[in-house]
């Protein structure tokens, strides 16, 4: 009957439960170990310009080979590193890996590209953000243009005026910024204006359906034209097809990215891929 049932679907939520705050404990106590023993590497995922065809930069994605359970992705465990504040060791060596790997292919005279990095909204508001970027780019060498640092919208709408003075600071050092997952954060356009903003990353989620779906295609056109208004690069995310391609094409969108074009690429195969495109 309808309360024994009710019964058995509680115990089952209470199992469930146990099983999710046990795989979260067990990550976090993976994430501790994971800077030191070396489990974390970087992918690149290249980014190509639309009119050109050429190569255009990359982005940095973390990856965590667990020793005794594989692959884990960053989806699942950046959130329990914010959570447990592990995120800001974590985000530092990322920050240090894609600099010195965007350094070491200048030095390797592949053509000149920008190495953009995701920016948890935990890291943006550490207190030694800036100092560290700061002081990565000056250990590395690497010119602050080529350095393109990825936030959500959610980050810029929290605590307006430290985020703008914050914002302002990157812009002096000559660091780009791009806002991710553009369209899917509750947010005013206003600080489109306000921050010194380089460029806007349509959400993939809007991409994925523009050849299907006529309200999403009507969100990407005008973000695209939106974007060419502001003079913002307009990138769009999660390309998979050639239709997809095709459309963002004709609405005159600038860069895009998505395994139509490449997955995230391990360090070596991506500067193959790079050069065969140079
Ligand atoms: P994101 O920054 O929006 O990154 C795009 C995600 O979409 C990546 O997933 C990428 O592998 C995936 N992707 C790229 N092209 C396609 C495509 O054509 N189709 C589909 N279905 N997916 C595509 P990934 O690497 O699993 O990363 C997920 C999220 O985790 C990222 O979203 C970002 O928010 C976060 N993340 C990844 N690496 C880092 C990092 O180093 N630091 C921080 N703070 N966050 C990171
Ligand atoms: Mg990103
Ligand atoms: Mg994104
Ligand atoms: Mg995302």
């Amino acid at each position: 009957n309808a309360k024994e049932n009710g019964r058995d679907d509680f115990r089952f939520f209470l199992t469930d439960m146990n099983l999710r705050a046990r795989e979260q404990q067990s990550i976090e106590d993976g994430l501790r170990h994971a800077l030191e023993q070396h489990e974390f590497v970087l992918h690149y995922q290249p980014k190509l310009n639309l009119e050109t065809g050429a190569i255009t930069g990359a982005e940095a994605l973390i990856r965590w080979w667990r020793p005794d359970r594989g692959f884990v992705s960053p989806a699942q465990f950046i959130p329990i590193a914010e959570d447990s504040g592990l995120i800001v060791p974590i985000s530092q060596w990322v920050l240090r890996e894609a600099c010195r790997q965007a350094r070491a292919w200048r030095d390797a005279d592949l053509p000149p590209l920008s190495m953009a990095v995701n920016i948890s909204p935990l890291e943006f508001r550490n207190k030694g953000f800036l100092e560290g970027i700061r002081a990565v780019l000056h250990e590395t060498q690497l010119e602050p243009h080529y350095l393109e640092l990825e936030i959500t919208e959610g980050v810029l709408m929290q605590n307006i005026e430290s985020t703008g003075s914050v914002l302002r600071a990157l812009h002096d050092m000559g660091v780009r910024l791009a806002i991710d997952d553009f369209g899917t954060g509750y947010s005013s356009l206003s600080y489109l204006r306000r921050f010194p903003v380089d460029a806007l990353k349509i959400d993939q989620s809007f991409v994925r359906d523009i050849s299907t779906d006529a309200g999403d295609a009507a969100i990407v056109s005008a973000i695209i034209s939106m974007g060419r208004s502001l003079k913002l690069r307009v990138i769009a995310e999660g390309v998979e097809t050639a239709e997809q391609l095709a459309f963002l094409r004709a609405q005159g969108c600038e860069e895009m990215q998505g395994y139509y074009y490449s997955k995230p690429l391990p360090a070596d195969q991506f500067e193959v891929f790079a050069r065969s495109k140079a």
